[in-house]
């Protein structure tokens, strides 16, 4: 059975299925039919019995029998005999031997040399003494000849049934298989050339619309996470090149020239700032291909956003005379107490960053009926309406020229996945010159 497809295993098993349906059917209608031909001979041979009896009267101490009475009629014989049980008038058959167990009313069978009879009994009392037994006989049906007839169109039909049973077996699983050839196709398709964006996308609500519907699922996501991947590897390399030029100059040129300790000094801290530069870029690349691809598990919990601010506020050290904070009591989220830190960081530290000197930032949590906001308000550069939008892009930056203090451009890109990782969105407000106001809107806690 190893060797054979799934589907021929299934045609298989419904033309098995379909052949021992048809060999019960077949006992069944054997059975039945062997003992509906003695009940409706028993029923025949009784009502002639009666019918005959009701035609026979004693007229002058004779028997008188009415024109309609017949003593052979459809197989079945009448015989008429006296009380003490001798032959009075018929014919008895010639293999039939004379039975003297009369009963009254009743039907039976009784064997008799190679045939089996049926036999009905009438009794009529004419007068005291002169009673008569009314006999009625036929030859019991013959059950083998019966099977035998059954069984020999049995034999006949079989083998034309269980070919058409086949037949229709093997259409039955073929279309119930079509689904899955197409999610196999599909499958090895994406497969050969190995490109995920492929889908089944069998319609429906059965369990191979269902199957499909997973698969579809798992190429969406692992599209989605070769994408990340591959964006990781271009961003990393095409934004590492940078820095690491800058340490490869360095070196070259500490190498090439005599340097004072005061000149090795601070080629040595612009490699140690330009390896931070690094290694944060790789972090937050990381980060943002965790986020991207859903990997990075949100460890969900009750945040009270006002005590949020205050700690990260404290624990980053800004200056309190430029940060003012204005926090509602009781605003909770349900949310990631650590990305939402990092959020916040985000826009704090861009509100410091584009700022002008001594200019300030604002932070303001409150809430309205469904929303927990946060805004992040400084009075700093501000950012013209044409780059509004593309700041959200990573690695974009308004002005990529500002030196070393400038960021690497994926702030924001960050704040708007945090964002959307809590179900939430931000939005920005800002006038060139004047300031930027960035709100946090997120879902309240249910
Ligand atoms: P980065 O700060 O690392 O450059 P971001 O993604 O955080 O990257 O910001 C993208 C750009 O948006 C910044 O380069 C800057 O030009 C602009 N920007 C962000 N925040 C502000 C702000 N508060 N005021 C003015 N410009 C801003």
């Amino acid at each position: 059975m190893k060797r054979f497809s799934v589907k021929s295993k299934l045609t298989l098993l419904l033309t098995a299925l379909a052949a021992v349906v048809a060999i019960l059917i077949f006992s069944l209608l054997l059975f039945i039919s062997s003992s509906v031909s003695v009940s409706s001979s028993m029923a025949a041979l009784s009502d002639t019995a009666r019918k005959n009896a009701s035609l026979i009267s004693m007229e002058n101490g004779k028997l008188a029998f009415d024109d309609s009475f017949s003593f052979y009629h459809h197989g079945i014989t009448t015989l008429i005999y006296s009380k003490s049980k001798a032959l009075v008038a018929g014919q008895p058959p010639v293999n039939f031997s004379f039975s003297d167990d009369f009963q009254n009313g009743t039907v039976r069978t009784v064997p008799s040399d190679d045939t089996s009879y049926l036999v009905a009994d009438i009794y009529l009392p004419f007068g005291w003494d002169d009673g008569v037994w009314i006999r009625a006989l036929s030859e019991a049906p013959d059950n083998g000849r019966i099977a035998a007839d059954i069984t020999f169109v049995f034999f006949i039909i079989f083998p034309v049934f269980l070919l058409l049973a086949a037949l229709g077996s093997y259409l039955i699983v073929k279309l119930s298989f079509r689904p899955l050839d197409k999610i196999s196709r599909t499958v090895s398709a994406i497969n050969e050339a190995k490109d995920l964006s492929g889908r089944i996308g069998l319609k429906g609500n059965d369990e191979f619309s269902r199957l499909s519907d997973a698969f579809d699922g798992m190429f969406e996501r692992l599209e989605r996470s070769f994408d990340a991947e591959k964006q990781f590897t271009s961003d990393a390399s095409h934004e590492l090149r940078t820095p690491l030029a800058v340490i490869k100059s360095a070196c070259e040129y500490a190498e090439k020239f005599d340097e004072t300790a005061e000149e090795r000094r601070e080629t040595i801290e612009m490699i140690h700032r330009q390896a931070n530069k690094m290694s944060e870029l790789i972090n937050q690349l990381l980060n943002i291909t965790r986020l991207d691809q859903g990997t990075e598990k949100l460890s969900i919990a009750d945040v009270e956003l006002g005590s949020l601010v205050h700690s990260l506020c404290c624990e980053q050290g800004y200056d309190i005379n430029r940060l003012h904070i204005q926090a509602q009591k009781g605003v909770f989220v349900s949310g990631d107490s650590m990305l939402l830190s990092r959020l916040i960081k985000n826009l704090v530290d861009n509100g410091f960053k584009y700022g002008k000197e001594s200019s300030c930032v604002w932070i303001t949590v409150y809430k309205n009926e469904d929303e927990a906001l946060i805004s992040v308000r400084d009075d700093g550069i501000g950012i013209a309406d044409e780059y509004k939008e593309k700041i959200w892009q990573r690695f974009y930056q308004v002005d990529a020229s500002r030196g070393e203090d400038s960021g690497i451009g994926l702030g924001l890109f960050m704040v708007q996945q945090i964002a959307r990782a809590h179900g939430g969105y931000v939005t920005l407000d800002s006038t060139l010159g004047i300031g930027s106001e960035f709100i946090l809107h997120l879902p309240l806690r249910k």
